[in-house]
């Protein structure tokens, strides 16, 4: 029976592999997923343990090719979050009558995420865009290898804790699996989330008098460009009277974003990553092709760039196949901009403060407020006249 690694992942796998079904979905004291056991009914199998991605690292699938590219529709690349490559991949194996998975915003029972099961070319748009939360990914595993087992072409896409997680729990390889991963930063708890959303529903709804719920959440806005992105919802009245705003804030100004750009509420295992360094077993990683002025120009910067990294020969196909004019990039590149794929983030040193004060009844903004209070007049000159200084001392 598997004792659950300090850097667990929440990727399901063990739950989803047991045969006795004696691990279930439970919710650690900081909202993030966690394996929880039942030892009664355990039969002893080890499976469980056999597909720990986080008990068993795959060793680096790092290739050399790095491709810097742009889907040319505006619509696509408005809702996506760099340049609306995933779109295009995702509509390729959905053209094969195949079938997407990927996560998605739920707006039912106020707003969450989960991985969802797409067949349908419109309900691939609900896929499109980074969300700062861990999706819920409970049986979706079992999803994706009953897809797999019916000869169905399935394109898996997540975080590389994920796809690491699914690629183990499958156990063998799939001519018609295709699996993207993301430059994966660190996802934030659900419960920090769907907090968060209750206050800020909360707040509109007392100041109006009536009841209002968020409609639509992105936390890629361009409406100033992929550079200068910020977080919008839009938020509606519950009485029918069509009493709608939408709110846009840059991603420093907004309580929930700016904790997560500090790493103030990232999940434990993502200041230790078990799958750094592109070892996730994925076909293709995507990320945000940040910095890309500096090897190139292009008068759509603002629309936002993808950088893909093929992983295997299905990956290369695929890239090669969606129509994208690709320019090269290199390693150096790479490093320079995206720390992410190779080290994890580093934990804010207000964690522990900001999980005991949002326990002990405070707010999510009030809490971000503490833990990261506005710098004063007297800090800011004291950080630019340090900054200047190191830039001398460089030269
Ligand atoms: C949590 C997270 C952290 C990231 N950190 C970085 C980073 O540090 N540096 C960087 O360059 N890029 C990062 N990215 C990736 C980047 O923001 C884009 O997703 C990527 O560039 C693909 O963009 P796109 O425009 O091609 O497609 P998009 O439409 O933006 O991508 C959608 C894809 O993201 C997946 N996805 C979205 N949210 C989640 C989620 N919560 N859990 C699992 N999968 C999700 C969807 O399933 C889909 O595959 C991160 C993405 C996520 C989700
Ligand atoms: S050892 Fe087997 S039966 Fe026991 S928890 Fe793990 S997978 Fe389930
Ligand atoms: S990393 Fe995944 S497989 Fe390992 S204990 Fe956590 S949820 Fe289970
Ligand atoms: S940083 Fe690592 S552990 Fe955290 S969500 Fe991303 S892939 Fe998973």
């Amino acid at each position: 029976m598997i004792r659950i690694p300090s850097n667990c992942t929440g990727c399901s796998a063990c739950i989803s592999v047991c045969p006795k079904e004696c691990i279930r979905h439970s919710t650690d004291a900081e909202g993030f997923m966690t394996p929880l056991i039942d030892p009664s009914e355990c039969i002893d199998c080890n499976l469980c343990e056999k597909v720990c991605p986080a008990l068993n690292q795959n060793t680096s699938n790092r290739t050399m090719e790095f491709l810097v590219g742009q889907n040319e529709s505006y619509d696509i690349t408005r809702q996506s979050s760099s340049g609306g490559i995933f779109y295009l991949i995702g509509k390729r194996v959905l053209d094969m009558g195949g079938v997407v998975y990927g996560a998605a915003f739920d707006y039912n029972a106020g707003v969450s995420v989960k991985h969802l099961r797409v067949t349908d070319i419109n309900d691939l748009r609900r896929i499109l865009g980074s969300k700062y939360v861990q999706s819920d990914i409970n049986g979706i595993f079992r999803s994706v290898k009953k897809d797999l087992s019916e000869d169905r072409q399935v394109l898996f896409s997540g975080t590389p804790c994920q796809v690491a997680g699914l690629k183990r729990f499958l156990r063998k390889d799939y001519d018609t699996l295709l699996t993207v991963d993301v430059i994966c930063h660190g996802v934030p708890s659900p419960e920090v989330f769907s907090r968060y959303v209750k206050e800020v529903e909360k707040r509109k709804s007392d100041e109006c008098g009536k009841i209002f719920k968020i409609t639509h959440f992105s936390f890629r806005d361009k409406l100033y460009g992929w550079n200068s992105f910020g977080v919008s919802y839009q938020i509606e009245s519950s009485d029918g009277s069509g009493d709608s705003e939408k709110i846009f804030r840059g991603r420093y100004e907004d309580p929930y974003m700016k904790g997560f750009l500090y790493d103030l509420y990232l999940r434990e295992s993502c200041h230790d990553c078990p799958v750094k360094d592109f070892s996730s077993g994925s076909d293709i990683t995507l990320a945000d092709a940040w910095g890309i002025e500096t090897i190139m120009y292009s008068p759509s910067f603002d629309k936002g760039f993808s950088l893909a990294v093929p992983h295997s020969e299905a990956g290369k196909e695929c890239l090669s196949a969606i129509g994208v004019k690709w320019q090269h990039a290199d390693l150096n590149f790479m490093v320079t901009n995206n720390p992410a794929a190779f080290k994890s983030a580093t934990p804010h040193k207000k964690r522990k403060t900001f999980f005991r004060l949002i326990n002990d009844g405070k707010s999510i903004s009030e809490a971000v407020g503490i833990c990261l209070p506005e710098p004063t007049f007297f800090s800011r000159i004291m950080w630019s006249i340090s900054k200047k200084l190191k830039r001398y001392a460089k030269k």
